[in-house]
């Protein structure tokens, strides 16, 4: 893509309000454009962003046997009645956001799908033959927050994977549950994330046992509890009178965290109260054993950025996996008509790359590329042609060489490797 084209060029002013570090360069490096309090539109820089980190979760949760679907974002407030979610003392926590229709229907945006997964799972699912079953989707979610904060950390309106299964008895849903811990700490792993598995609390989704997949980050919201000698590590509001661990005994350390992940084993506390019932092998009637399993997107695109080698004081450094772009294409003075012809064989070659094709001074280019953090830059000057080529440097450690152009896509590749 021509960058002289885009929509969402970088900032000169970032709004004062932006604290977190990932809120400020997303801004500033035009990904993400701010709507109204905690509701932001995808620029394409983040929309691209956001597609790759849906294709690492959509390979990883179909690896694990999980069926696609999309479930709609309004919902019914029947099924959130038979929850007991809808008011009253069970409320979910923040509120629905609740509207009604011209025929005076009362409707709710959903932040959640247990009510309609487990309506779907009553009339689709009849007998023991058709479990275990995990469907998910990638879906725009809503949440009434109070005071959202944190850029995209914290938002109203944002994407997330939900992934929901059924089993026939807890010993299954154990075993799938372990499966999905897996699964999303190689999700984590291949956005270049080091997260903390914590036992957590289920708050108002419910259920017998969670666990948060928590991000050490100064912007954190959230607090963790951790041992730096064994695995041990937990929700601070779950082991907060801890002072050593329960499983070498040697001292734990607390540290802010993001909250990137939570999964739930629900048990029956859904399939009983919407009287979801399968027959189990002996024609008996039992109610299906649950489990759900969420991931917000945006959190990790922030996320990737706030941790250690996710930025410097110049900009956001990706990672491969989630980078807009595999190239950032730069012309400078002397450049342009082989920055052209590159700009076309990389496009027929199928590399996505990042044309700044604008009539801009050197200066304002590359502190352009180094704020948007795309980790291989291609330089074409009078000055590189002269001395025999492209120049080519890596956004992580700046490691900058001239190459030949017919050389070229093999520098890119060992660029992205190393
Ligand atoms: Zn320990």
């Amino acid at each position: 893509m021509r960058y002289s084209k885009f929509i969402g060029r970088s900032l000169r002013e970032v709004p004062k309000e932006a604290e977190a570090v990932s809120h400020r360069l997303l801004l500033k490096a035009g990904y993400v454009d701010p709507l109204v309090a905690g509701v932001y539109t995808l620029l394409p820089l983040g929309w691209r962003v956001m597609h790759k980190i849906e294709e690492v979760i959509r390979e990883e949760m179909e690896g694990i046997g999980g069926q696609e679907i999309l479930m709609p974002a309004l919902q019914k407030k029947e099924q959130w009645l038979e929850s007991g979610r809808w008011d009253g003392p069970g409320e979910i926590d923040p509120p629905l956001f609740k509207f009604k229709d011209r025929r005076d229907r009362e409707l709710a945006l959903g932040p959640t799908h247990e009510e309609v997964v487990t309506d779907l799972a009553r009339r689709f699912i009849a007998s023991y033959k058709d479990l275990p079953l995990a469907v998910f989707q990638i879906q725009t979610k809503f949440r009434n927050e109070m005071r959202p904060t944190g850029g995209v950390l914290r938002t109203r309106e944002f994407m997330m994977k939900d992934l929901y299964s059924f089993h026939a008895n807890e010993e299954d849903l154990d075993r799938y549950y372990l499966e999905v811990l897996k699964a999303y700490e190689r999700i984590f792993a291949r956005c270049g994330l080091k997260v903390l598995v914590v036992s957590a609390h289920s708050g108002t989704i419910g259920g017998s046992e969670s666990h948060e997949f928590m991000l050490p980050a100064e912007s954190g919201e959230d607090k963790a509890l951790y041992c730096e000698h064994c695995n041990f590590a937990s929700n601070l509001q779950k082991s907060g009178e801890l002072k050593s661990c329960p499983d070498c005994g040697q001292s734990v350390f607390t540290a802010s965290a993001i909250e990137m992940g939570h999964i739930f084993k629900l048990g029956t506390i859904y399939s009983e109260k919407m009287k979801a019932y399968f027959v189990d092998s002996v024609g008996a009637r039992k109610p299906l054993v649950m489990g759900c399993y969420g991931i917000g997107l945006a959190r990790i695109m922030a996320a990737a950025i706030e941790s250690k080698l996710g930025h410097d004081e110049h900009g956001i450094i990706w990672p491969k996996e989630l980078t807009p772009f595999d190239v950032h294409l730069v012309s400078l003075e002397g450049g342009q008509d082989t920055a052209e012809s590159l700009y076309d064989a990389m496009e027929k070659a199928g590399l996505e790359a990042l044309y700044d094709d604008r009539d801009e001074p050197a200066g304002v280019k590359l502190t352009d590329a180094d704020l948007i953090g795309i980790p291989v830059r291609v330089l074409v000057s009078k000055k590189s042609l002269a001395a025999g080529g492209v120049e080519v440097s890596s956004r992580s450690d700046g490691k900058a060489e001239v190459v030949p152009v017919e050389k070229l896509a093999d520098k890119i590749k060992e660029v992205h490797e190393r």
